[in-house]
């Protein structure tokens, strides 16, 4: 342990508990010890606090115990001739200084200061303090970050359980250059990593350097700017506790196994860059309890010896040391050190085209201002058709262009589009069609200056000037399609070509034919039911996360998380028969009705390991689905009003339950059986099968506006099919009311059939 780490640590640990004291005690003399303290739409309170303490800190007093604690963990700063260092002061100062971070953000929350005014920006996708009244839309504009809502940390659970985020980079500090900066976070992208930014070096921050290069911040790009200051790498650390707690089935107190959770299951590291100083030394110690070892690119004593993180603790290189280098060359050589200390797995699929690729660029928003061309929108369109043809019939990697490049027509213009992808082989199944279909977005997505909307004959695709200035043409779209389905399809698809319309006659030609099929697989969905199969699927990927729980996922049941309908779970089993997704055989049905199936319930008690033993499949009050916590939805009784509310996990208003989403969560999750309670996917509400064992869809009472909208059509039909064209009139949401009194006052002004309904308990 290198004695010059550790006196820093302990220095800065000293300076930042005396300087969280000193404020806190000033707060609760300006504003009262019962003032409350808390981070906006989280259920976990101050969450390193409580994961490491398991104190529910909720008010101003209540930091007290915790400053106390700290301050038993410093150490003296040593005398130098005398003192022989040991790793367990440098952690304890680290663990210290978190605690005392984190009071001092939840004062500053106190007295309304977070999140940090920061004139200008804009996030990309919403963010905890996007207001309610734009429907999760971007967010308001003028502010960092601040922390993560519980609703984004759960979004951001299934990429990490699926392995589409390998892990997380907490950057603090500023890089050598703007363009050094840049060249990071686009390398950190490229590999789909997450990128947290906080602190700065003498006032400037990377947030500053990536604002002046224009590079797009926020949830959707995987870039999120916390604060300009180092305490705010407290977030960063609250989002890995959060993770044990939500998705480890942790408790509050459990210290130990919340950073041995961390150390082996969640892929993160820390960049320092620029100037380290005592406070910085002091959180880098703090993360090291984490497992997450330091990557500095200054000249610092390396930590080598392994043990609290997996490989080396603290490792530097210099960003100066190789002259000739390009900022590029040393970023990639930064980040891939980085990857390699930290262990993270990465799996990237090379796709050759002249922008950079992977899929946090799957976000990326083309302003009108900054298109090259458009297909699809309002002045052209663009469909895109995957089928499955004979093995002969398909030349493995040709890609043609008919008709016209984008180069001939004006910039900012528009064109119409036709992507038609043909795959062969030997395990391709028609069924899977729709499945592979469905990924042409986020392959098309991932390349960046490249934003791809929709689907079928409504998508809606634009190339940015930059794209287009770097090289990207109409073939680029073939070879990403071409790369991707065999990187991620190999063991169904044996060939692929792909041929691009722009050519006016083959367009229309294959449009007919396109929207032919999209018919057909209408229908075959539509009439799918579970009574015509003889098995289902389950879904066990949560459980790296959520260790007892299983998703049941049958024809009109999708999974909670809504990624994965029963065509996913057959198409990804016949790609990896051991895999998550395995058939149950439905075995003997013992209640058509509650949804009572030998198979389902053999499979339950085994996948669960005994925590449950009974599945009813289409019931919310008898043996519910469990859930891990990725649900887009929570539907819960009203026992008052005789019905259930849905609420969407977009919707951070309260409920007539009493409490937000966040809070719910905590109650629906955890892979546990709660009658009455139930986390689902957005459209298993407009199957059939919805809750059919108590009523159906016409027990829902309430639900959040955000679903009427998003799926306003469905719901009308399902309005029709009920037999009660009005509805969803009649189905209150949190325009209309967020508690049981006016609640049931709506339901009886309206006639709510529910209130009519035999009694649900
Ligand atoms: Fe997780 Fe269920 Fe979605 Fe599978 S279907 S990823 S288990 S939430
Ligand atoms: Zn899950």
């Amino acid at each position: 342990m290198s004695r010059y780490i550790a006196t820093r640590a302990i220095r800065g640990a000293n300076a930042i508990v005396a300087e969280a004291d000193a404020l806190l005690k000033k707060a609760i003399a300006e504003k009262g010890a019962d003032t409350p303290v808390a981070f906006p739409n989280t259920a976990y309170y101050l969450p390193v606090i409580l994961g490491m303490l398991g104190h529910e800190a909720s008010k101003l007093a209540d930091l007290e115990p915790v400053l106390d604690h700290a301050m038993r963990m410093l150490h003296p700063i040593p005398d130098a001739e005398v003192w022989t260092p040991y790793l367990g002061e440098t952690l304890d100062s680290g663990m210290a200084t978190l605690l005392a971070e984190e009071v001092i953000e939840a004062v500053r929350f106190a007295y309304g200061e977070e999140p940090q005014a920061y004139p200008g920006l804009v996030l990309a996708g919403s963010t905890s303090f996007t207001s309610p009244d734009n429907g999760g839309g971007p967010s308001t504009d003028g502010h960092l970050n601040g922390p993560i809502d519980d609703i984004q940390l759960r979004s951001w659970g299934i990429q990490l359980v699926d392995g589409r985020m390998p892990g997380f980079a907490a950057i603090v500090g500023a890089a050598h250059s703007n363009e050094a900066a840049v060249a990071i976070v686009r390398e950190l992208q490229k590999r789909n990593i997450l990128t947290f930014l906080v602190g700065n070096v003498n006032g400037r921050s990377m947030i500053d350097q990536l604002v002046e290069e224009g590079v797009e911040m926020g949830y959707d790009t995987y870039i999120v700017p916390f604060g300009r200051d180092t305490i705010s790498a407290i977030y960063p650390l609250g989002f890995a506790t959060r993770s044990a707690l939500t998705f480890g089935g942790m408790k509050g107190g459990q210290w130990r196994d919340i950073l041995l959770y961390n150390k082996f299951r969640v892929f993160a590291f820390v960049l320092a860059l620029g100037e380290v100083d005592d406070l910085k030394y002091a959180t880098a110690a703090g993360a090291i309890s984490y497992g997450f070892p330091v990557i500095a690119d200054t000249v610092i004593p390396e930590i080598l010896p392994t043990g609290i993180t997996r490989y080396e603790h603290v490792i530097s290189m210099p960003w100066k040391e190789i002259e000739g280098e390009t900022e590029e060359e040393k970023a990639v050589r930064l980040v891939q050190k980085a990857i390699e200390v930290r262990g993270v797995k990465i799996q990237i699929t090379e796709v050759p085209v002249p922008v950079p690729y992977g899929s946090a660029f799957e976000g990326e928003v083309v302003r009108r201002a900054d298109m090259r061309v458009e297909f699809g929108g309002k002045n052209s369109r663009a469909y895109e058709y995957l089928r499955m043809v004979d093995l002969d019939e398909v030349e493995d990697g040709k890609i043609e262009l008919i008709g016209p490049d984008l180069d001939e027509t004006e910039e900012g213009g528009f064109m119409d589009l036709g992507i038609l992808v043909e795959v062969a082989g030997r395990k391709m199944e028609k069924d899977f069609e729709p499945v592979l279909e469905r990924q042409i977005h986020y392959f098309v997505n991932g390349a960046s200056g490249i934003q791809h909307i929709g689907q079928r004959d409504i998508a809606w695709i634009r190339i940015s000037k930059s794209a287009a200035e770097k090289g990207f043409n109409l073939k680029h779209f073939g070879d990403i399609l071409y790369a991707r389905f065999h990187g991620d399809f190999g063991a169904i698809v044996d060939k692929v070509q792909v041929k691009i319309f722009t050519e006016s006659e083959l367009y229309a030609e294959w449009l007919e034919k396109a929207r032919v099929a999209y018919d057909e697989r209408n229908v075959r969905i539509g009439t799918m039911t579970d009574e015509s199969v003889d098995q289902f699927y389950s879904c066990t990927l949560c459980q790296s996360f959520a260790p007892d729980h299983v998703c049941i996922v049958s024809p009109e049941r999708l999974g909670l998380c809504g990624a994965y309908n029963w065509l996913d779970c057959k198409a990804s089993f016949q790609i990896n028969p051991t895999g998550p997704n395995q058939p149950i055989i439905k075995g003997d049905i013992m209640d058509t009705e509650k949804g009572y199936f030998s198979g389902v319930n053999e499979y339950a008690v085994s996948a669960s390991h005994g925590s449950v033993s009974e599945v009813a499949v289409y019931s919310i009050m008898e043996n519910p689905m469990t859930a891990c916590g990725c649900f887009e939805c929570i539907a819960m009784l009203i026992p008052e009003a005789n019905g259930i509310m849905i609420v969407s996990r977009e919707d951070t208003s309260m409920t007539p339950a009493g409490m937000t989403f966040s809070t719910l969560a905590g109650v629906a999750g955890g892979g546990l059986q709660t009658p009455g309670v139930m986390g689902h996917g957005k459209f298993y509400i407009t199957s059939p099968k919805f809750i059919s064992a108590d009523g159906g869809f016409k027990r829902v009472v309430w639900m959040s506006s955000i679903l009427k909208e998003q799926m306003a059509d469905q719901l009308n039909e399902v309005a029709e099919r009920e037999g009660d064209p009005d509805l969803i009139e009649k189905i209150a949401d949190e325009t209309i009311c967020t508690d049981v009194e006016n609640l049931l006052k709506h339901l009886q002004e309206k006639g709510h059939p529910a209130l009519e309904m035999e009694p649900m308990m």
